[in-house]
C-alpha cells in the first residue's frame, strides 16, 4: 500500500496548515508547499491536512486511488 500525496503549487496559498498537521509530510518552500521527499507512510494526519487545505491544493492517494480530501 502505497500513500502518495501532491501539493497544486499553482493553488497553495502558503497557508501553512499543512505543515503544521503534518510536519514530517510537507514542506514549506518559499510560500509554497511540496510533498516532503520520500513515500509517504499512511498516516491520518495526511486526510486531514487534505480536509483542511483552504486552496483545495493537496491530493493524496492510494496505489493511484484518490483518498483525500476526504468528501
Ligand atoms: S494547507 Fe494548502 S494552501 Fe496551506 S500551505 Fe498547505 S498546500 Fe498550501
Amino acid at each position: 500500500m502505497t500513500w502518495r500525496i501532491s501539493v497544486d503549487r499553482g493553488r497553495c496559498m502558503g497557508s501553512g496548515i499543512c505543515t503544521a498537521l503534518a510536519p514530517s509530510s510537507f514542506v514549506l518552500d518559499g510560500e509554497r508547499s511540496r510533498p516532503a521527499p520520500g513515500d509517504a507512510a499512511p498516516d491520518e494526519a495526511l486526510l486531514d491536512a487534505a480536509d483542511s487545505c483552504p486552496a483545495g491544493a493537496i491530493t493524496v492517494t492510494e496505489d493511484d486511488r484518490v483518498i483525500g480530501p476526504r468528501d
